[in-house]
């Protein structure tokens, strides 16, 4: 019987660990389908991370989060979770491999992952030209054009470090203001190579057996429609929260989540359910950054030793 089960090992959960071992519980166990680290890892550049003055990688920045984290006693298991469910005061965890854990209570901090753009070609070309990380596979694109779909801090962030390794880079956003803070698009903006092709919708990914070989977009003023000859296409579209775990036999929640699937919860990350705690870009309201999601990783672990006493 587990005091305090943490899904996911990314910035909020690594923090509840420690904030909760540290604080004296004992039998802490975070579960992680993966590495350790979370969706950070993917990043290019993080230069507002408080403290951290040079800019780094993602995996610069988590590389010491792990090893800290598990200082005070928290285990950590490579497995995923597939369901958790309540009975009386106990929750259980159904993993991947069929076993089920007991937790008197547990942390949900399974991020977010990328969210389709939902065009022709997408699914068809995943991995063979389209990719959703740039630091992961831009290099596959060394002095060839790309694109980047997205208006957002990851697409503009991630145009930006493509640029460095493509030859041009295609920005295709489907407004003529980028969403993402006014300091990257300056850098956007100074970047030679990358070329912005604004108020226009992505229309189709297409290519033949060798993968992707164009971008069909669409002027949403002149309605015209152009193919941009690329050989990589980035999409950089928003992300969708990982609640699956939370989902019951009857199709309900566990929990109260709201219409985009995030948890609700309240200003100590407690939920609907007493003992269940939601923390970083799976909550509602999420301002989704590393600060924030550690910042309520932290205030879960606290509310989890308050919780059980
Ligand atoms: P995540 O980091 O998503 O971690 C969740 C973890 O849970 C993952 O490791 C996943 O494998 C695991 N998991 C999921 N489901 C299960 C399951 N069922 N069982 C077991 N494990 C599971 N933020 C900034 O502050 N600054 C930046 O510069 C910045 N740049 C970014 C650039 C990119 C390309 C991306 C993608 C994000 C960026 N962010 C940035 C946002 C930041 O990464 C997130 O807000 C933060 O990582 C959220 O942390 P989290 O712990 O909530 O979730
Ligand atoms: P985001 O902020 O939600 O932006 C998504 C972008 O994609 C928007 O520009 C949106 O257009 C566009 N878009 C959405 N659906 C689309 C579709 N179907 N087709 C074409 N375009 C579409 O997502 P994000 O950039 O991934 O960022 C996610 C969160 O992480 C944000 O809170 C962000 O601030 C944070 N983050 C922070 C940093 C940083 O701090 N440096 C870096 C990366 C991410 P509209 O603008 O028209 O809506």
């Amino acid at each position: 019987m587990l005091d305090f089960a943490i899904i996911g090992g990314g910035p909020a959960g690594l923090t509840a660990g420690l904030y909760a071992t540290r604080g004296g519980l004992n039998n802490v166990v975070m579960f992680e389908k993966g590495m350790p680290g979370g969706q950070i890892t993917q990043s290019s550049e993080i230069e507002n991370y408080p403290g951290q003055l040079d800019v780094v990688t993602g995996m610069e920045l988590m590389e010491k989060w792990p090893e800290q984290c598990q200082r005070f006693g928290l285990k950590h298991t490579m497995n995923e979770v597939e369901k958790i469910t309540k009975n009386g005061d106990i929750f259980n965890l159904i993993l991947g491999t069929g076993e089920t854990i007991e937790a008197k209570s547990v942390l949900i901090a399974t991020g977010s992952v990328p969210k389709p753009a939902n065009i022709n070609g997408e699914q068809k070309f995943f991995g063979k030209g389209v990719s959703t990380c740039a630091t992961c596979d831009g290099f596959f694109y060394r002095g060839k054009d790309v694109a980047v779909i997205g208006g957002g801090d990851t697409a503009v962030e991630e145009a930006i470090f493509l640029a460095n390794i493509c030859k041009t880079v295609y920005i295709v956003h489907r407004r003529d203001e980028f969403r993402a803070s006014p300091h990257e698009v300056e850098k956007l903006n100074k970047t030679k190579n990358i070329i912005q092709i604004l108020n226009h919708t992505s229309e189709e990914i297409v290519g033949d057996d060798s993968g992707v070989t164009g971008l069909i977009v669409k002027s949403k003023i002149t309605n015209e429609i152009k193919t941009l000859d690329v050989h990589g296409v980035f999409v950089f579209v928003g992300r969708n929260v990982l609640n699956q775990t939370l989902v019951q036999n009857d199709g309900s929640f566990l929990c109260d989540v709201n219409s985009s699937g995030e948890v609700i919860v309240d200003l100590n990350m407690k939920t609907s359910v007493p003992g269940l705690f939601a923390a970083g870009d799976i909550r509602i309201n999420a301002p989704k950054q590393v600060v924030c999601a550690a910042g309520d990783g932290a205030t879960a672990g606290i509310g989890a030793i308050a919780y059980l006493q």
